[in-house]
């Protein structure tokens, strides 16, 4: 007999095919604007928590440890898809359909697109596009750079860098440069800092624009404490965020985000004018920094001393609610942690930059247990690498020094360490980076309507990943290892291809044109090697 629930569910699938054989048969109609690809794939759909797997399987073997590994299984089960087999269907910058192959290949609408435009072997694992939430465009050039911590790296190098975008062919060279490297290494989608200058704002946009890719961004606002080079006319200078939001927000894939950089380089007029601004428009981001460094939060305390703490100079002002992005946050208390948690703001952990800056261990575990929103995040230059598998790496490493940081300092290991599980830094670099934003019903993952940014991950890409792999011969090697390998091993050389919204960037681990005037097709079977 069919309960209330059955009933629903079969009326539910019988609206997802609908549905789906309506795409199909849209697609079919426009094949030119198709591609299909094959191969292994990989993506979340929900978060895995931070259980790993194999420690709850080979825990003490006692019910107990039985029933935790079983409930670990069914949760990453949940929020885990795989196939070893799929076929990806995509049109228009969509995703249409993503599933078994031999399954979707059955569905007589899927045949049929299957003729009209044959399907691509990929070789490696699918993925959606990495998305980089924290990341300063104008610093390219100054990443790695020696330097002592945040506020001399800022004077030494950072603001020197930043006054020369006041040229806006230098804005759109490095613009161009800094999108192809983010797709170089599998980002897709990044939320950025311009500087001060309008017109490097337009710079990152219209090269965004010129490769379809989701970039979130913004004019650096900042009317003290810094070069007078660099300084803005304070709440005046809002006119400019105002043309660049008419210019550019919800424009494609872009949106614009409103971007005082930290407290100490914004008068209070200019953070309560962009609370103001803020509100008067719902679907604008904002992004700054918080509690990054120690000399920093007491800096902050001089300059606001009448504000209950870091956090509550941006609270008091309406600048955090749940489409901010908060970099950093490292030298939090619980009480501000749940405040960002109850707001339903996001910090960015930039682990390469936090050990760079030698800034502090993040405490992603306290950040969790509280509920709070977290990304991983590159923040170059301050951090080393544009590659989020390096991102992944040192969060693993800040993770691992906690409990040994405790350990020195109380003589005991009071605390525990915070190893990243290779499933919880996969789906935060997807999923997790794009719930973060608010964005997870555009990117995040390949389930049909979402943006079709895609990238191929190569586990053999070097000679030693692929002794550490072994990818498809003995079956020794399980897929929670293979994605710890990559993301402690892993570089821009596993990123084997990447698409944006459909279109392919990077092939055979070579970029391609960025120009989408003359899309890229995919190559003939008889073309690839
Ligand atoms: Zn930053």
């Amino acid at each position: 007999m069919m309960t209330d629930q059955d009933t629903s569910q079969t009326a539910a699938c019988h609206l997802d095919e609908q549905r789906l054989t309506a795409a199909l048969r849209s697609a079919a109609k426009d094949a030119s604007c198709v591609s299909l690809l094959r191969g292994a794939l990989l993506h979340f759909v929900a978060d895995p928590e931070d259980a790993m797997l194999s420690e709850a399987a080979s825990s003490d073997g006692n019910d107990k440890g039985d029933t935790r590994a079983s409930d670990m299984a069914a949760t990453l089960a949940r929020a885990v898809e795989h196939y070893a087999d799929a076929l990806l269907v995509m049109h228009a910058g969509h995703v249409v359909a993503v599933g078994d192959h031999h399954s979707l290949a059955r569905h007589e609408a899927v045949g049929e697109l299957m003729r009209l435009s044959p399907p691509r072997n990929v070789e490696g694992l699918m993925m959606p596009g990495f998305i980089d939430t924290h990341v300063h465009f104008p610093q390219l050039d100054i990443i790695a750079s020696y330097g002592h911590c945040l506020i001399d790296w800022l004077n030494t190098y950072t603001f020197p860098a930043e006054q020369r975008f006041a040229d806006p062919a230098h804005a759109a060279e490095v613009a161009d440069a800094f999108l192809d490297a983010l797709l170089c290494h599998g980002s897709t989608s990044a939320q950025v800092f311009a500087t001060s200058h309008a017109s490097s704002a337009d710079a990152l946009f219209r090269a965004a624009r010129a490769r379809d890719m989701r970039v979130h961004a913004g004019r650096v606002m900042m009317d003290r404490n810094a070069p007078p080079e660099l300084l803005d006319s304070g709440v005046a200078a809002l006119k400019d965020d105002e043309r660049l939001i008419a210019d550019w927000h919800g424009r494609d894939r872009l949106g614009y985000v409103l971007t005082p950089r930290f407290a100490p380089t914004s008068t209070p007029k200019q953070l309560e004018a962009a609370g103001q601004l803020l509100k008067s428009q719902p679907d604008l981001h904002l992004q700054t920094h918080l509690a990054e460094n120690l000399d920093e939060v007491k800096w902050v305390a001089e300059l606001f001393p009448d504000a209950r703490d870091y956090l509550a100079v941006y609270e008091d002002v309406g600048l955090s609610h749940e489409r901010t992005t908060f970099a950093h946050g490292i030298h939090l208390d619980d009480g501000m942690r749940q405040r960002i948690a109850d707001q339903g703001a996001s910090i960015a952990f930039c682990p390469t930059s936090n050990l760079f800056l030698g800034s502090g261990l993040f405490d992603r575990a306290s950040a969790r247990a509280i509920g709070m929103n977290i990304s991983i995040a590159t923040d170059v230059g301050g951090g080393s690498s544009l590659c989020q598998l390096e991102s992944l790496k040192a969060a693993y490493q800040v993770g691992q020094l906690h409990g040994a940081v405790a350990h020195d300092v109380a003589g005991l290991a009071s605390r525990a360490n915070q190893p990243l599980t290779p499933w919880q830094g996969f789906y935060q670099l997807t999923l997790g980076n794009a719930r973060a934003m608010r964005l997870q019903d555009k990117v995040g993952n390949l389930r049909p309507g979402m943006e079709a940014d895609v990238i191929v991950l190569n586990p053999a890409a070097t000679p030693l990943l692929a002794r550490r792999t072994r990818w498809g011969q003995s079956g020794q090697v399980s897929l929670q290892e293979v994605l710890f390998a990559l993301m402690m091993l892993g570089d821009d050389r596993v990123i084997r291809e990447v698409h944006v919204a459909g279109q392919c960037r990077k092939l055979h681990g070579l970029m391609l044109s960025a120009c989408s005037d003359t899309p890229f097709r995919e190559p003939a079977a008889a073309l690839m090697p």
